[in-house]
Parts: structure tokens; sequence; C-alpha cells
């Protein structure tokens, strides 16, 4: 008898614990502050459910027509640091490398670097390497990418710690205009097969070219472009755009900001892949009328900028020439072309 009360008194306590139990938990999720320290201040902030409305659209750039912005319009000696559509212009002296140092470093980000070495360009590979080893994102992950047709002849150049050389086989043309221009393709299909999953940002440069000196997170941004050596001081009408109305690199007189070089472009991995993807259609729809652009992939970067602004502008410091003896505007040459015997290269 005495068991037999002593376990009705057990089940009737599980019972009530269970009730209790549900109606704690039931109500602990309709009242409004239960959660919230007492001494934080503000709780109905905490208590918020955001909605924001969501990232808009990327609208492209209308075709208008406006004036010209000039990188050397400044005070004499001085560049221009912001575009009309607010982009930072980066040049030495616009940033404070040890703050940017500070802000970026903690988020562990790992940039690539695209190059292609094809045929007779794979002699260019361990400069171009060696020199990215000593001032290309120093202190980051970096991942190099070399598209190549000869993969096991690329030299293997000693890398820091978080860097990685990654080789990628691709097809040779006859034509050197070909292999520059697919390298969009190759770029699109990259990342989306890829690069995606392995990097936060990349650049994609030509291989013909070294690192003098310093290239950090100053040039990090959504969509970078690098203002051409050749054009930085010229007026906009004698930019050697695609001017043929057949072409989808067409631009008008009266269009366009700065001559970009097609030697250096990046970015945001996802807004890479935008804009190469982009440039690559261009290049099929004029291939299908078989038009070829004045200056291949560069016409169609270049027309593909007016309607989707940089965020970013890198001034001729990230993109000059040896052949150019430096004007007294730059203060320093950062990445630039050798001097190259072209006419051997393309035989
Ligand atoms: N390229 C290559 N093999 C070729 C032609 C071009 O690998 O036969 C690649 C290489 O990365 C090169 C880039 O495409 O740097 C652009 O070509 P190039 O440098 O000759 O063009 P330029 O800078 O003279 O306009
Ligand atoms: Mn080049």
């Amino acid at each position: 008898m005495r068991c037999r009360r002593l376990a009705l008194g057990l089940g009737f306590c599980l019972l009530v614990g269970t009730v209790l139990c549900t109606l704690w938990a039931y109500a602990d999720s309709w009242l409004p502050f239960s959660y919230i320290p007492y001494y934080l201040p503000c709780p109905e902030i905490f208590n918020m459910k955001l909605q924001f409305r969501g990232e808009k659209p990327f609208q492209p750039v209308a075709r208008s027509q406006y004036p010209q912005p000039k990188l050397l319009e400044q005070r004499p000696t001085e560049l221009l640091t912001l575009t009309p559509w607010l982009a930072p212009i980066v040049s030495e002296g616009t940033f404070d490398p040890e703050l940017l140092r500070l802000i970026y470093q903690p988020l562990n980000l790992t940039v690539g670097l695209t190059v292609f070495a094809v045929g007779k360009y794979l002699g260019f590979v361990q400069h171009f390497l060696e020199s990215a080893e000593q001032f290309f994102m120093q202190g980051y992950r970096v991942s190099y990418y070399v598209f190549t047709d000869a993969p096991a002849a690329v030299p293997r150049v000693p890398l820091g710690p978080g860097r990685v050389l990654r080789v990628l086989p691709v097809q040779s043309h006859a034509r050197w205009e070909e292999v520059s221009m697919r390298r969009m393709e190759a770029i699109s299909r990259h990342i989306a097969q890829r690069a995606h999953r392995e990097v936060d940002y990349l650049f994609c440069v030509d291989v013909d070219m070294v690192f003098r000196n310093p290239w950090g997170p100053e040039t990090l941004g959504d969509l970078v472009a690098a203002i051409h050596p050749g054009y930085y001081a010229a007026p906009r009408r004698e930019f050697p755009y695609e001017r043929r109305h057949v072409s989808t690199a067409f631009v008008a007189d009266g269009e366009g900001d700065f001559y970009y070089g097609g030697a250096v472009f990046g970015g945001r991995v996802d807004r890479v892949y935008e804009f190469a993807r982009g440039c690559h259609m261009a290049i099929l729809a004029d291939k299908a009328n078989g038009v070829m652009a004045a200056w291949q992939e560069e016409s169609h970067l270049n027309r593909r900028f007016i309607s989707h602004k940089p965020t970013k502008v890198l001034s001729p410091e990230y993109i000059w020439d040896d052949r150019k003896p430096r004007p007294p505007d730059l203060k320093l040459i950062r990445f630039s072309t050798l001097d190259k015997n072209t006419q051997w290269l393309r035989s």
C-alpha cells in the first residue's frame, strides 16, 4: 500500500514537473526580454529582428556624356584621388600602409593572382613569381594560378608560408591575340569551378611584368581597374577605344573616364567573375560577327568599365611600363611591364 502511494506521488510530481517545464519553455518564447541580461543598455534594440530591404540589383550605368575626369588636373604633381563616382584612386601618399595592415591582416584573407604563360611567355614566370614573393600582398595568404600549355615546365619558385602555386592546363592557340582574349573565358570558368571557394579577392595580370615595390591591401576593392600608363595624361578622344559600331566594344566620342590597362584588373572574386564573364560574352558576340576589337580584350574591358564602374582605381604606379621613364607625377613604380622582344614572342 505504501509503495503504491509512493509511486503515485512520484508519478504526480513528474507530471507536474513536465507541465511546468513546457509552460516555462512556452512563456520563454514570447516573454519580450526574458533572455536579455539586465545590465545591457537598450534591451529593445537587442531584441529587434531587423529586416533590411536587401541589396538592390546592380544597375549598369546608362550611357551618358559628361566631362572627362583627369588624373593630372589637381595641383601640379598631385594626382586626382577620387573619381566623379566616388571611387578612390590609389597612389603613393593616399593611404597609410600600417593602418591598412591593422585593418586587413586580422581578416585572414586569401588573395588570388592569375597569370597566363602560354608558349614563349613561360619564360617570364620565374621572374614574375620571384618578384611577387617579394612584394605582392606580403603577410597575406596568396594563391597563384598559372595557366599554361606546358604545366611540367613551370618553374617551382620557393614560396613563403601561406602562399601556394596552382598550375592549370590551357590550350595554346596559333595567334597570340587568341591566347590573350581567351583569358576572360578561362578566368570566369576557373572562378566558377574552383577559385570562388579558394580566394576572397582575385587579381588578373599579365605575366610579362614584375613587381618592384609593395602591392598591398590598399588595392583591395569590389571591382578594381588600373589606369593605363600610356594614356593617363591624354584627352579621352585620343583613347584607343574600339570605335567601330560593329563591335560590342564600341565607345562613342565623348564617352569614357580613364583608359584602363588590360594587364591588371581584379576585385572581390564574385565581382571579377561577373566582370570577366561579361567581357567573354561580348568577345563571343564579336566573334559571331567576325570582328576582333582594336585592342582585343583590353577594348572589351574598357567598354565594360564605362557601364560597370570600378569601385577602386589604381594609378599607373600599379601598371607601369619599363620602356617609359618614370614621370615626376608618380612617386614610385610598383608593377611594371618588362622591356620585351615583342616580335620574337609573337612569332
Ligand atoms: N599571353 C601568353 N602567350 C601568348 C600571348 C599572350 O601567355 O602567346 C598572355 C601573357 O600572360 C601576356 C598576356 O597574355 O602577358 C597579354 O599579352 P601581351 O603581354 O603580349 O600583351 P601586351 O601587354 O603587349 O598588350
Ligand atoms: Mn603584357
